[in-house]
């Protein structure tokens, strides 16, 4: 049961509410009792009431459904349930703006849980800017602003406000200390709740209306129109489709005139041709040294973590320098070659097998090899050397050991070519940074639209790079967004 109060609904317009209206107290405490859901009606009038049973106004877990009333006219609307979407619909509420924010999903953040794992890599404590931004290439310079405003530190502080304290693993990822991606989900949903942000799932945007230069609406897909002020718009990328990025913000803002440079998977695993490397499917290593090459002409190297698949190769180090390997596909075959040891060079090495064959002469040359990689990489190193395993230590050539060490050194592959988007961590491509005023995320062409995550063209190593670019730039836009509506 609800009633509309018409004083409270027309003069709360500009966010500020910190009064009640005494038969809006009532219909929340029958729709906190009952939970009939109605609490999507009493929102607006509820900003800055006393919480009850701990939430205000709402049981944040809780979505309003899009067949609700939606003709309020509020202040920010934000396109995108993502990590993004929910960092600058937080923020733009906590500033004191009047906030929606509609996800065609059934729930949020269907990408998000997927980070990391599961444990969600929420952002990198690489906390010397200059430093943080070299990982960013041609984009840095668009980034100072917005990094100035909610860094890593921001980040860190942020996220343990919200009740969720974080570790920092290798290469400086940082996790939430239960591994748990939900915590952040949780601790979103949590931080929109306290600003009263009126979440609506299954609203699926179709387009956004354009009136003199400005967003002046958006169209559900139902045929409902929501206006705002301000628009923040969230949609993502187009990997992992599956999740609900497909892309579609990207067409809108072409309609809109801004140009999108086709989106293309970038951190992405490799497909390998040798079927000796997908029998290692599952094996790790933490720390390889790849090198890319075409025409054997080495083009680069880099070390970190590998993973090798049921189609080829993954990992942080495969992802990074995915990019790459793509680019040098459209040139010829590109093969890599995986130092399975590269701490040592291939002397050092000969000389341990040596030591280690000399304690071992009676064994057989697979067990006289035990430790220095998995069995089943041992096996494959002695099969690509033609050395039977079985075979006794003591018949081991000086050749023999030799090609051990080469191929423990220089694992040689072919590239069969780049996984899709769908399995793309991030596709690069999106809206051209220099049609982006990224001190406020607020888009050149028009002035109540702001861009934020991963719809932006913005190029990024794995590590964490990626949440924060959304946690910064969700954040100045929110903050924007809702500076922009106070204003005016
Ligand atoms: C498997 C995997 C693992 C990853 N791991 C990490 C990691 O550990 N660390 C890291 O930094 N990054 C990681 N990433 C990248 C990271 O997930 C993204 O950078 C991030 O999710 C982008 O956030 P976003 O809010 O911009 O967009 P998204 O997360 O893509 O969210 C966009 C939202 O918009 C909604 N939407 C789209 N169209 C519409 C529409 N028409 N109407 C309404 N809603 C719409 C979608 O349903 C979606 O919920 C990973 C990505 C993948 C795929």
């Amino acid at each position: 049961m609800f009633i509309i109060d018409p004083i409270l609904w027309e003069d709360d317009r500009n966010g500020n509410p910190r009064y009640c209206h005494i038969a809006s107290i009532i219909l929340f405490c029958i729709d906190s009792i009952t939970n009939t859901g109605h609490n999507f009606f009493l929102r607006p009038f509820l900003r800055g009431a006393p919480r009850l049973g701990g939430v205000r106004g709402v049981n944040p877990l809780q979505s309003t459904r899009p067949d609700m009333k939606l003709s309020t006219t509020y202040d920010v609307a934000v396109i995108g349930g993502g990590p993004a979407g929910m960092m600058a619909a937080g923020r733009a509420a906590a500033c004191g703006a009047r906030v929606i924010l509609l996800e065609k999903n059934g729930v949020l953040g269907k990408k998000l849980l997927l980070t990391g794992g599961g444990r969600c890599n929420l952002t990198n404590a690489t906390f010397d800017r200059n430093v943080f931004l070299s990982k960013f290439h041609g984009a840095s310079k668009f980034l100072h602003s917005p990094l100035a405003s909610f860094g890593i530190q921001d980040t860190l502080d942020f996220f343990a406000g919200l009740g969720v304290p974080t570790k920092t693993e290798e290469e400086n990822r940082v996790f939430p200390k239960n591994d748990k991606a939900e915590s952040i989900l949780e601790a979103l949903r949590h931080y929109m709740a306290d600003g009263d942000v009126t979440v609506v799932t299954d609203a699926e945007v179709d387009g956004l209306k354009r009136v003199d230069g400005a967003i002046d609406g958006i169209r559900l897909k139902d045929g409902k129109t929501i206006c705002a002020r301000s628009y923040i718009l969230t949609t993502g990328g187009r990997s992992h489709p599956q999740t609900g990025s497909t892309g579609d913000g990207f067409g809108w803002l072409q309609e809109l005139g801004h140009t999108i440079l086709e989106p293309r998977p970038s951190l992405v695993p490799v497909r390998i041709r040798e079927s000796w490397a997908l029998t290692l499917s599952g094996l790790g290593f933490t720390d390889a040294k790849l090198t890319v090459l075409q025409d054997g002409k080495r083009h680069s190297d880099a070390r970190g973590k590998i993973l090798f698949t049921h189609f080829g190769l993954s990992g942080p180090l495969v992802l990074n320098m995915s990019r790459t390997i793509g680019e040098l596909m459209k040139n010829g075959t590109v093969t890599v070659s995986v130092d399975l040891l590269p701490t040592i060079d291939i002397s050092t090495l000969d000389l341990e097998l040596r030591t280690m064959f000399e304690t071992s002469k009676n064994k057989s040359v697979i067990h006289g090899l035990e430790g220095i990689v998995p069995y089943s990489c041992l096996k494959v190193i002695l099969e690509l050397s033609g050395i039977k395993a079985e075979k006794p230590v003591h018949d081991i050539t000086r050749e023999e050991r030799q090609s051990i060490a080469k191929a423990l050194k220089g694992l040689q592959m072919t590239v069969e070519g780049l996984l899709d988007a769908d399995k793309a961590i991030v596709t690069s491509g999106g809206v051209t940074p220099k049609e982006v005023d990224f001190k406020h995320m607020r888009s050149r062409l028009h002035p109540n639209l702001y861009l934020a995550g991963d719809i932006l063209d913005i190029d990024r190593p794995s590590g964490g790079y990626s949440l924060q670019l959304c946690w910064t730039t969700g954040y100045v836009a929110g903050t924007s967004a809702a500076g922009r509506s106070n204003r005016t």
